[in-house]
C-alpha cells in the first residue's frame, strides 16, 4: 500500500509533516521520504529505507536538516518517493500511492514519441521503473498539473492518489479516478493538510476540511484550498479498508472502522444464532491483530465470553522483520505466539480472522491451540471467501488467484469447471458453498468455518454497494 501527508503552512511544515507521515506507518514497511520548499533553502529531500527500523527513527534529525512552510512524506511499500522532479511545470516533488498495471504499454508508448528516457530501477515494477516517475512522464505531457493529471487518471490502468509539492509552495494532491483510496483535506488556523489517515492530522489539532471524491484534484496554499478539477461520479472505494488494512482509528467516507468491524461481527454472530450454528462455545477471540474487533462485534452479540487464548510478542520483533526462508518465517510467527493456557485447555473456541487468504498461517495457528490442548477451534472470516487478487492496489496481500484458498479448493473439487460458479461457492447456503467450507475445514483444521456474507460486510460498512469496490471477493470493482 502506501500513505502520504502534506502540510502547507503559515509557519514552518517540518515537524507535523514529520508526525503526520510517522501516524501513516502502518500502511508500509520499504521506504519513506520527505521533501520541504523554502524560499531561501529551494526543495530539499531526504529518502530512507525503512525495512528494519521505523520512519520516525530513521528521520528523527529531519527538524536539523529540512525547513520550509510547506512539505510532504510518504511511507511507501514499492518505489522510493518523493522525487523530484524539474519539467515544463518547473521544479516539484512527487508521491504516489497505487499500482499502475499497464506500466510498459505507458512507457513504451512514452518513449516512441518523447526521446525521453526514465531511471532505470533492478528492484521494483515489471519495466523496473519508478511509478510516480511515471505519473510525472504522464503529467508533463500536458500544459498545467489538472490537466496533466486528469490525463494520468485517465491513461492508467490501476490506481494512482497524487500529492505534489510545488516550487511556488503550493501542494496539489488529487485522488485516485473512482476514489478506491481516501484523500482527506484538514484545516487548522494556520493552514492545511493532506492525508490518507484522518486521526493523523486530528492528532496535530486540524479538523476535517473535506474529502476529495473521486479523482477530484485540488490545490493548497497555506490560506485556501482550490478545486481544480471536480470529483468524477462514479466511486469505488476498496472495502477492504474497513475489514482489514484501514486503522481502527480512522474514518473513511464518515463511517469509522473499529465500529464498522464491531458491527461486522455483530451480524455474523446474528446469523450463527439464527442457523443454531457454533453451539457451546467457551470464548471468542480475535486473531491478532484485526480479527480482534470483528471477534468483540461477534462475543457482544452472541454473549459467549470475548478471551485473548494467545497474545502476540512484540516488543522486540519489528513488524517487517521477515526472514526470507518459509521456515524460518513460520517458527518466527510460532514464537510470537505466547499461549495462556487456562484459556485453551480443555476448551471449544471460536476465532475470528480478518479474512482468509492463503490459509498456511492459520493452519499454523489452529495446530498451535489443538497442541495447546484446545478442544475445538472454530474460525470465522469476517469476509467472504476471497475469489480474486487485487489488482488495484500494490497491496502486500496482492497475491496470484491460484494462491487463494478458496480458488485452490474450488479447483480440487471440481477443476476449471467451478470457476464458473464463483457465485454459488460464495454462497454458505449452496451445494458447492458448503463443499467449498467442509474442503478447508479439513484443510485447515477448523471445527466449523463461515464466511461473512457479501451483503453483511456491506451492511456492516454502511455505504451503498455501488460505491464500494468488492473486486476481491465477486470480481466487481
Ligand atoms: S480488489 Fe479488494 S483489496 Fe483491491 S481495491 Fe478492491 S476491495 Fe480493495
Amino acid at each position: 500500500m502506501g500513505g502520504f501527508f502534506g502540510v502547507a503552512s503559515k509557519n514552518d511544515a517540518v515537524l507535523d509533516t514529520f508526525f503526520g507521515v510517522d501516524y501513516h506507518s502502518h500502511l508500509g514497511t520499504r521506504r519513506a521520504g520527505m521533501a520541504a520548499m523554502d524560499a531561501e533553502l529551494g526543495m530539499q529531500r531526504k529518502i530512507h529505507k525503512i525495512e528494519n527500523s521505523p520512519f520516525r527513527t530513521k528521520f528523527e534529525r529531519i527538524l536539523d536538516e529540512m525547513e520550509g512552510k510547506t512539505a510532504v512524506g510518504c511511507i511507501s511499500d514499492a518505489d522510493a518517493q518523493p522525487l523530484l522532479i524539474r519539467s515544463n511545470h518547473g521544479l516539484y516533488a512527487i508521491c504516489t500511492i497505487g499500482i499502475i498495471n499497464n506500466s510498459d504499454a505507458l512507457v513504451k508508448q512514452y518513449l516512441s514519441f518523447s526521446g525521453g528516457h526514465f531511471g532505470a530501477m533492478t528492484t521494483t515494477g515489471v519495466t523496473g521503473i519508478n511509478a510516480s516517475e511515471l505519473v510525472a512522464a504522464m503529467i508533463d505531457q500536458k500544459s498545467d498539473f489538472a490537466e496533466g493529471i486528469r490525463f494520468a487518471q485517465d491513461v492508467i490502468d490501476g490506481t494512482a492518489s497524487i500529492l505534489i509539492l510545488k516550487e511556488d509552495g503550493n501542494l496539489i494532491a488529487a485522488r485516485d479516478k473512482v476514489g478506491r483510496i481516501p484523500v482527506l483535506i484538514g484545516k487548522r488556523e494556520d493552514g492545511f493538510c493532506v492525508s490518507f489517515e484522518d486521526f493523523a492530522y486530528k492528532k496535530l489539532g486540524f479538523e476535517d476540511y473535506k474529502e476529495l471524491g473521486p479523482g477530484e484534484i485540488v490545490e493548497i496554499s497555506a490560506d485556501r484550498v482550490e478545486v481544480l478539477s471536480p470529483a468524477r461520479k462514479k466511486k469505488k472505494i476498496c472495502a477492504f479498508l474497513w475489514s482489514y488494512y484501514g486503522y481502527p482509528t480512522s474514518c473513511y467516507e464518515g463511517v469509522n472502522v473499529e465500529v464498522m468491524r464491531y458491527r461486522n461481527g455483530q451480524i455474523m454472530a446474528k446469523t450463527d444464532k439464527l442457523l443454531n450454528i457454533a453451539q457451546g462455545i467457551d470464548y471468542v477471540s480475535g486473531v491478532p491483530d484485526s480479527g480482534t474487533p470483528h471477534a468483540i462485534g461477534y462475543a457482544n452479540e452472541s454473549g459467549v465470553p470475548f478471551a485473548r487464548p494467545f497474545i502476540k510478542y512484540t516488543p522486540t520483533w519489528p513488524r517487517s522483520f521477515m526472514p526470507s526462508n518459509q521456515r524460518e518465517r513460520s517458527r518466527v510467527a510460532k514464537m510470537k505466539q505466547i499461549p495462556v493456557h487456562e484459556l485453551i485447555k480443555d476448551k471449544k473456541l471460536l476465532f475470528v480472522d480478518d479474512s482468509i487468504v492463503r490459509g498456511t498461517q492459520l493452519r499454523e495457528t489452529v495446530e498451535f491451540l489443538y497442541e495447546n490442548g484446545a478442544k475445538e477451534v472454530h474460525m470465522r472470516s469476517a469476509c467472504p471467501p476471497i475469489m480474486y487478487g487485487c489488482k488495484y492496489l500494490n497491496f502486500s496481500r496482492g497475491t496470484s488467484d491460484m494462491d487463494l484458498i478458496s480458488r485452490s479448493t474450488i479447483m480440487e473439487l471440481e477443476g476449471e469447471e467451478g470457476f464458473k460458479h464463483i457465485d454459488e461457492y460464495s454462497d454458505a447456503s449452496t451445494e458447492r458453498g458448503a463443499k467449498m467450507r467442509k474442503a478447508i475445514c479439513e484443510k485447515l483444521h477448523f471445527a466449523s468455518l463461515e464466511f461473512q456474507s457479501l451483503e453483511g460486510i456491506v451492511e456492516a460498512i454502511g455505504l451503498p454497494e455501488d460505491e464500494l469496490c468488492t473486486y476481491c471477493w465477486n470480481g466487481k470493482g
